[in-house]
């Protein structure tokens, strides 16, 4: 026993070291029973971020699917959110790997005891738990979930995620053999050809349609470009048989004159660097719509891991009297492959268009000051040199409005927006809040009340300024009646800022006769649920609660009876 205590201790702590076995030598089963069909892929461009994991879809086309654990190890984190994952759960495993599980309908039996609790504990619906190691051990396929459509999900389907644990590097699940089958090549719809200054700005573009109506690939061509260099974009996605979906490609690659000049390949990203996919794609394209396309050329904010190569940056140097062949390769990670080929060269003559000149270094800390506004910019801030400036719409000297920068250029890192707080607004200091005004509702990116400044950071030019929230959030009956009928009542609860994951949502609260119970609300949906299976037959007494940020708080209440 003296001898074996140590060993045994051992080979516990090497079951649990810190650095992840190598993906060829790893094991890990599919967390669903039924046939993988995949409704979105590793890497995907989802807009602002790249996906970080696969999306499953469902067996029938709704909820309740079995989730199994998809390899031994223990439950290191519940999450239950309005927003985001929804209601997730997280696996630590032996192997160096987390895998994650998202937007779930529920969790099993002890789970679902065991979070009720913390949610009664905390007086919160949403909770984020750290589970010690050894309270929930899994084993390989132990059933955990159900599959659902919690969170910022559009249709019941498994966000399965692998990650290092150590890094929280997001790894491409198709790396450890969790796949659907593909045999149908990759789509490439348009290639964008741009003539760049040296500061990546562009003077020329010309967008050409590769893939046709007909689904034929057009014609290839010849192009005289009035520029000293190009830059080229890229759209195109990936099919999967019997998938509507469009999937992300696996790797994508620019040959220039028979030499590789780009390539970005897919495999593994850090999940801090996600934000930086405003510097991988043609940013006003992605802006206006999600069909996104990806330069095959590096910005100097570019600094993404995925990028594995980028000779001369992606630029293709162009001269008068030689015509440069550019192939771009769009693969699969089954090695489906499309391709594209065409021909650049120097136009003989061209007078590049006037167009404003940066003022504003990217790669360096500085501070731009308007009347009452202080923009600070990090060496991470911008993708490129700008021509940035200011405006303000009053004559004043200290205002409550401002259009900072060019909307269509990426904010990479973020920008700090610091705005001391005009006189004529002092009286209501408690109730201010420096909010984005473009696009939609007021959006509050988290504020900070500093001496007579409000500051907050924002990874979007635009249109700013500070309004006072005296407005509690409204809360609206959807299908409540004073005789119950269903199995709960809906409501919609709306406020008239809304709240980026940085700032303080409004809490809400419900009571039925006076005791706390704890209640979904949906985000996406604006959606609130109270759950009515427990009640006795009987009259009740129903009060909600929402109360925002700024302290304005509202409440509905009324009797019914079930
Ligand atoms: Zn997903």
């Amino acid at each position: 026993m003296r001898i074996l205590l140590p060993i045994l201790m051992l080979l516990l702590v090497g079951r649990w070291s810190h650095s992840a076995t190598p993906i060829h030598e790893t094991h890990f089963v599919s967390p669903v029973k039924y046939k993988v069909r995949l409704a979105g892929s590793f890497g995907e461009l989802r807009g602002r971020h790249f996906h970080a994991g696969l999306d499953i879809k469902s067996n029938r086309g709704s909820s309740g699917d079995s989730i199994f654990s998809a390899e031994e190890g223990y439950i290191s984190r519940i999450r239950i959110q309005r927003a985001g994952y929804g209601k997730s759960v997280y696996i630590n495993h032996p192997n160096g790997y987390t895998t994650v599980y998202a937007h779930l309908d529920r969790f099993n039996v002890e789970l679902e005891e065991y979070i009720r609790q913390k949610q009664l504990e905390m007086r919160s619906y949403e909770v984020d738990i750290l589970p010690e190691q050894g309270m929930f051990e899994v084993a390989l396929g132990s059933h955990i979930a159900f599959l659902g459509n919690t969170g910022i999900s559009f249709g019941p389907h498994l966000h399965f995620e692998i990650r290092e644990t150590e890094t929280d590097q997001a790894i491409n699940p198709f790396l450890f053999g969790i796949s659907a089958q593909d045999k149908v090549a990759p789509v490439i719809s348009s290639v964008r050809i741009t003539g760049l200054r040296p500061d990546f700005h562009k003077i020329y573009e010309y967008k050409v349609p590769v893939t046709g109506r007909k689904k034929k690939n057009l014609k290839p061509v010849s192009i005289e470009v009035p520029a000293w260099r190009a830059g080229i974009g890229i759209a195109a996605h990936d099919l999967i048989e019997g998938s509507h979906n469009k999937h992300g490609l696996y790797k994508l690659e620019m040959w220039v004159d028979d030499t590789l000049y780009y390539q970005v390949s897919y495999d593994r990203f850090s999940l801090k660097e996600t934000h930086l996919i405003d510097a991988h794609t043609r940013f006003e394209v992605a802006r206006k719509n999600y069909t996104t396309e990806v330069l095959c050329y590096r910005v100097p904010g570019n600094r993404l891991s995925i990028v594995q190569n980028d000779r001369q940056r992606g630029l293709i140097s162009l001269y008068k009297d030689q015509w440069r062949k550019v192939k771009l390769i769009a693969s699969d990670f089954s090695g489906n492959e499309s391709t594209y080929e065409f021909q650049l060269k120097r136009a003989a003559s061209f007078e590049p268009p006037a167009t404003r000149m940066p003022n504003l270094k990217h790669g360096v800390m500085q501070e731009f000051t308007h009347k009452n506004l202080k923009v600070t910019f990090f060496p991470g801030s911008l993708a490129r040199d700008i021509a940035f400036d200011i405006k303000s719409p009053a004559q004043d000297s200290t205002v409550s409005q401002f259009e900072i920068g060019d909307y269509n250029e990426p904010v990479l890192d973020g920008i700090r927006l610091s705005v001391k707080i005009p006189e004529t607004l002092k009286s209501k200091r408690e109730k201010l809040c420096l909010v984005r005004l473009s696009g939609g509702r007021p959006m509050d990116f988290g504020n900070e009340l500093k001496n007579d400044s409000l500051i907050t950071m924002v990874n979007d030019f635009g249109r700013y300024g500070i309004i006072a929230d005296e407005k509690a959030p409204d809360i609206n009956p959807v299908n409540f009646s004073r005789i119950a009928k269903g199995s709960h009542f809906k409501f919609r609860i709306r406020d008239n800022i809304q709240t980026s994951s940085a700032a303080r949502a409004f809490t809400y609260n419900v009571w039925v006769d006076d005791q706390w119970i704890p209640c979904e609300f949906r985000s996406l949906s604006e959606t609130l649920t109270i759950p009515l299976q427990g009640l006795t037959p009987g009259q009740h007494n129903l009060v909600i609660e929402a109360r925002d940020a700024f302290d304005n708080l509202s409440r509905w209440s009324a009797d019914f009876t079930k």
